[in-house]
């Protein structure tokens, strides 16, 4: 399977060895944290650096060290998305190879291996959250994200769950108000990026939202980033007039050639109601004809919905891929991105009962016969694939026992919440929910029990 050359040759460093590492980092300027990449737990950015080095914002102490053992062929335990999916029966291609061969990343293989391991390095690719902003409080997100998950938690408290702490907020804001050393020292360490930077990519919250997604496109107005792809990631949710004047303001950067180009990235999980349900607060109306709007001022530019898969996609994740395919049709350069939900535990695809395994099995078949059709890529289907693997691989049954009872416990709150009903969303999982329903009095029983 690792028949790409490149993948032997990042092996050949070390088999544990990512240029995601070294290149890539999410940074969260609310929190004064980051990450290398989006996968592990973020860490907190040390103030004390920062006035001077506003590049500790990616080059942390902590950080580094993990870069010493990934030189020495050791498995960083943050990185434990990708150890999973190499040690899954068979051979898979994990995101270490498929970020260290991105076109950001690629070209700087060699000179990266030779670097010192506590080298400061200039990322080629930024994720940056400027605040937490949101409209939406999704199923599976967090107080720090969002401010409609903020308001919910201070309202209701935790979801009666094993981790209790899910959804509710774990880094203290770091910043007060008036001053925030962490969006200081960006916008100090941005002009200083202009000849490495290949992506910069706005994320949120919803960074449509944020008054500093404006600041940005004021800075771009005066600086110009050559190599540069400006990326937003929204939930597309918002009238179409905000978005357009938004969207009408990063069209004339393109065309005065202030960045090379622009992608949109936009989230969905599953198809219509199920949509609607995982993403508290979506207007799908307004969604689709947002991606109509985006395609009308950017017909070239790839248009990505990324999908968190989770045990709620299963059931209409065949009519997701046929929305997306009739799209690609019209001339729609619509992407599909798949990545498994990890956490919370409690809405992992791989708790799934046989019927649900099977729909599964139905959307890998239908994405095979469209890929050999052209339709989709064979990125797309390769995305799918690892969720396919990574739900068949063995799971201890006492995860299972406790993420169904969970699983229960959650989507019975969630509804109260949100006012909604799973059981009239979701139909299909009406065995799912029995055998949730079962394994959650039974380990009541238990709990009840031992407590005489
Ligand atoms: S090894 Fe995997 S989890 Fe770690 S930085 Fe690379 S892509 Fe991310």
């Amino acid at each position: 399977m690792k028949k790409d050359k490149r993948y032997q040759k990042i092996d050949q460093i070390s088999p544990s060895f990512c240029l995601a590492k070294w290149l890539q980092v999410t940074i969260d300027l609310k929190h004064g944290t980051n990450h290398s990449c989006h996968h592990p737990e973020r860490h907190i950015i040390p103030t004390q650096l920062l006035e001077n080095k506003p590049d500790v914002l990616h080059n942390t102490p902590f950080k580094k060290r993990q870069r010493k053992l990934m030189l020495e062929g050791v498995r960083p335990p943050e990185c434990s998305y990708c150890w999973t999916v190499e040690d899954a029966p068979g051979e898979h291609i994990s995101d270490r190879y498929i970020k260290s061969t991105d076109p950001w990343a690629w070209d700087s293989l060699e000179k990266i291996a030779k670097l010192p391991w506590d080298q400061d390095i200039n990322p080629t690719y930024v994720e940056v959250m400027f605040d937490s902003i949101c409209n939406l409080s999704c199923s599976y997100c967090m107080a720090d994200i969002s401010t409609s998950i903020m308001k919910e938690m201070k309202e209701f408290g935790p979801y009666p769950v094993t981790d209790q702490q899910h959804r509710m907020p774990k880094h203290a804001d770091r910043v007060d108000d008036e001053e925030n050393i962490f969006q200081k020292a960006f916008w100090k360490w941005l002009p200083t990026l202009s000849q490495d930077l290949q992506v910069l990519r706005i994320t949120g919250g919803e960074p449509l939202l944020s008054p500093q997604n404006d600041k940005l496109l004021e800075f771009f107005e005066t600086h110009t980033f050559k190599k540069l792809e400006l990326i937003v990631n929204t939930n597309l949710s918002m009238p179409s007039e905000f978005v357009r004047g938004k969207l009408l303001r990063v069209k004339k950067l393109v065309d005065n050639k202030r960045v090379a180009g622009f992608e949109l990235y936009t989230s969905l999980d599953a198809f219509d109601s199920a949509a609607a349900y995982i993403r508290s607060g979506l207007n799908l109306e307004l969604f689709w004809k947002n991606i109509e709007l985006v395609h009308e001022l950017f017909p070239e530019s790839q248009i990505v919905i990324m999908c968190a898969y989770n045990i709620l996609s299963m059931g209409s994740f065949d009519e997701l891929i046929q929305c997306v395919r009739s799209y690609k049709e019209k001339g729609y350069k619509l992407v599909l991105d798949l990545s498994y939900v990890k956490n919370p535990f409690y809405l992992r695809a791989n708790l799934a009962t046989e019927d649900l395994r099977t729909k599964l099995e139905s959307s890998y078949a239908l994405m095979k016969s469209l890929c050999a059709q052209g339709l989709f890529s064979a990125h797309e289907l390769s995305k799918l694939e690892t969720v396919y693997n990574w739900v068949k691989s063995p799971n201890e049954q006492s995860d299972i026992l406790r993420g169904r009872r969970d699983f229960y416990s959650f989507i019975n709150e969630y509804d109260k919440r949100k006012k909604t009903n799973f059981l009239k969303t979701f139909p299909e999982y009406e065995a799912f929910y029995k055998t949730c329903h079962k394994v959650f009095e039974f380990t009541e029983a238990d709990r009840l029990a031992s407590k005489k």
